[in-house]
Formats: structure tokens, C-alpha cells, sequence
């Protein structure tokens, strides 16, 4: 970024940096050493800036305390091979935070603050990238209501934060599932396309229940018949069967996932069938029945892609394909190919800062 930019840069003098151990990282406990901050009110976004990462203080009425206008995204920098420093399609990301913000009637953020202020920040904290132990950083932006509040209303006050937590590869053991035909993550008509707190909040009752049962988590179900196959945890859901990647289509219901878009479109360039349309669990299960090879996986930013191994349909368990041949395993590498600057990145996914 030039000298002639618009975001004051406040640094800490006291960077976390050196003493930081990059071979022992657990997901999501760290941060690196600054934020990017912007705060709304009176109608625009002011004071962007980026400070030393540290605490808030808000009045104990503000009101994403109360009544839940939050909005996340979560994305992820690289550093290539050849050593420069790349965010994984973060106009996609910045798109649909606005789209989340819409629909919990926030106010939208200008393309310029998101991608500069984004931009910025990944580059002060690029040492956060060593290039080495398949250390990226997971990057947060948020954006919470501020106005102090009591009253149950849209908040004129809002405040918009980008950090970043270093992450190492994910490396998930193969999952087991449970089909939850009861309780629902979310309905035609409500928030379940957005990134928005409350969607969280509310799966972790059954997702806990489920613990308790011995699955790693649900695969949840619509709504309206409790019968077509929605989404996975918070991943969407990828399913390999007759030699065709199928995933349900999107709808109000299912969050529209960048890792979803980009391998419907990585199987395209193999040749491979898609098909998005609903999927049954009955249908799931009828192909489990006739003993058919079916690869299940949870596909998102986080974990990239999560093999689930077994799948509780209506209390009868069965097995999913996880072989080392399996497609997801093409799939999760040729992404990373892609993402670390091994392949070519045909479509234009990697923004180098
Ligand atoms: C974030 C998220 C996903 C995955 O989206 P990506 O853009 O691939 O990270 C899927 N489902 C839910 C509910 C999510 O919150």
C-alpha cells in the first residue's frame, strides 16, 4: 500500500511476534498485533483506522448485547511459494457481508474501506505469514450495533472491526453426523443465508445434544418437511455419488460458502457432473442402502473440506466413502494448489496485497 493512504496506522510497541509459537496453534485462541477499526454514526462510516489489538469498551445497553444485529465473515491470507502475500477471493466475502448486513438492516460498508482497510492490515501483519508449518491467518471482519439503547430498534451506531488469528492447517479426523429431522438451524424467510450471530447461537443446543449422542455434529434439515439436506455444522454440504458432486441449491435458508462456489467450479474444470438441487435424506438413504461408494464432506473457509466418515440417518448409521482416492481429497489439494500459488489460478481467486 502507497504512503498516500487514507487509514492512519497506530503500531504497537509491544508486538507479540517474537515470542509467538507457530508449531503449537489452536484454532481461533490467538490474534495478531492490530486491528482494523471504523465506527457509523450520523448516516456514514468515520474514523477508520488501524490500532494495536485490545479490548472495547461498550455500554453494558449497547444493542448487539440485546437484540442480536451482528454480522460476521471469515476468510483467509496466504503466504505463496514464491513468497507473496494473497487473500482468498475477498470481494466474494466483502459481498456477502453486505448482503448479511441487509438483511439485519445494518448499514452496508463502502467496497473501498472494506478492501483497503483489509488490504492494509494483512500487510502490517504479514511476519503473522512465516511460509512455513502451513501457517495462514484466519481473518475476522465483524460488524456490531453500538447504540446505547434499552429499547428494542434498529441502532443508528455501529462499529466495524477486521482481526486476524494466525491458524495452522486444519486437520480434521473424518466426522460422524447426525440427521436432524427436529430441530432446524433455519427457515425459508429468516436469516439463515447471513452470517449474522443469532444463527450460531440457536444450533448449538441440538449440535450439543447430538454431542452428547456421540456425533461430531448435525447435518441439518429444511425447515418446512424436515426431510431435504441443508447444511452441515456451519459447512455446507457436498455429496459424491454415481460420479456427480450434488449440493443442495441455495436458498434463503443456506449460507451461500465460497469454498461451495469454488469447488462446484473446480469440478466443472475436472469434468466432473454437478448438480445443486435438494437431496433427501430418504434419498440419501436409499443410496446408502444399495450399497452405493457415497463421499460425504462439510466444505467451508475454515476447515476447507471435512470428510465425514458416517451419517446417523433416522437411528441407522451408515458409512461414507473415505479412502484416500476419494474425490474430496483431489479436490482439498487441488484447492491448495491454487490458494498457496502451486497451480495456476485460473479464475482469478488469489488478491495479492
Ligand atoms: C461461513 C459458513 C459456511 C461456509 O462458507 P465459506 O464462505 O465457504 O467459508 C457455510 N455454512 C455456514 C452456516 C457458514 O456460516
Amino acid at each position: 500500500m502507497n504512503a498516500t493512504t487514507a487509514t492512519p496506522i497506530f503500531k504497537t510497541k509491544r508486538s507479540r511476534l517474537a515470542g509467538y509459537d507457530f508449531d503449537n496453534i489452536e484454532f481461533g485462541t490467538s490474534h495478531t498485533d492490530h486491528i482494523f477499526m471504523a465506527e457509523y454514526n450520523n448516516g456514514e462510516w468515520n474514523n477508520q483506522r488501524i490500532e494495536p489489538f485490545g479490548n472495547f469498551t461498550l455500554s453494558p445497553f449497547a444493542l448487539c448485547f440485546h437484540y442480536g444485529q451482528t454480522v460476521f465473515e471469515g476468510l483467509k491470507a496466504y503466504r505463496l511459494i514464491d513468497g507473496r502475500i494473497s487473500i482468498f477471493r475477498p470481494e466474494q466475502h466483502y459481498r456477502r457481508m453486505n448482503r448479511s448486513l441487509e438483511r439485519m438492516c445494518m448499514p452496508s460498508l463502502p467496497e473501498e474501506m472494506f478492501m483497503e482497510g483489509l488490504e492494509q492490515l494483512i500487510r502490517l501483519e504479514e511476519s503473522w505469514l512465516p511460509g512455513k508449518n502451513d501457517v495462514a491467518l484466519y481473518i475476522r471482519p465483524f460488524v456490531i450495533a453500538t447504540e446505547a439503547r434499552l429499547g428494542v430498534k434498529i441502532s443508528e451506531e455501529y462499529l466495524f472491526t477486521i482481526g486476524c488469528a494466525p491458524v495452522s492447517k486444519y486437520y480434521t479426523k473424518p466426522l460422524k453426523v447426525k440427521v436432524e429431522t427436529k430441530y432446524v438451524r433455519a427457515a425459508e424467510g429468516g436469516t439463515g443465508y447471513a452470517k449474522c450471530g443469532g444463527n450460531y447461537g440457536g444450533a448449538f443446543y441440538p449440535a450439543k445434544k447430538a454431542l452428547e449422542e456421540g456425533y461430531d455434529q448435525l447435518m441439518w434439515t429444511d425447515a418446512q418437511h424436515n426431510e431435504y439436506i441443508e447444511e452441515s455444522g456451519s459447512m455446507n454440504i457436498m455429496f459424491h455419488i454415481d460420479g456427480k458432486l450434488i449440493t443442495p441449491a441455495l436458498g434463503s435458508s443456506i449460507l451461500d460458502g465460497i469454498t461451495r462456489a469454488s469447488l462446484l467450479q473446480l469440478a466443472k474444470d475436472n469434468g466432473i457432473k454437478t448438480e445443486e438441487r435438494k437431496i433427501s435424506y430418504r434419498e440419501l438413504q436409499q443410496a446408502f442402502e444399495e450399497e452405493k461408494r457415497i463421499e460425504a464432506f462439510g466444505v467451508g473457509t475454515a476447515a476447507v473440506i471435512s470428510p465425514i466418515a458416517c451419517i446417523n440417518i433416522r437411528e441407522k448409521e451408515y458409512n461414507s466413502y473415505i479412502g484416500s482416492d476419494a474425490l474430496m481429497y483431489r479436490f482439498q489439494k487441488q484447492l491448495e494448489d491454487i490458494r498457496l500459488g502451486r497451480s495456476e489460478d485460473k479464475h482469478g481467486w488469489n488478491y495479492i496485497v
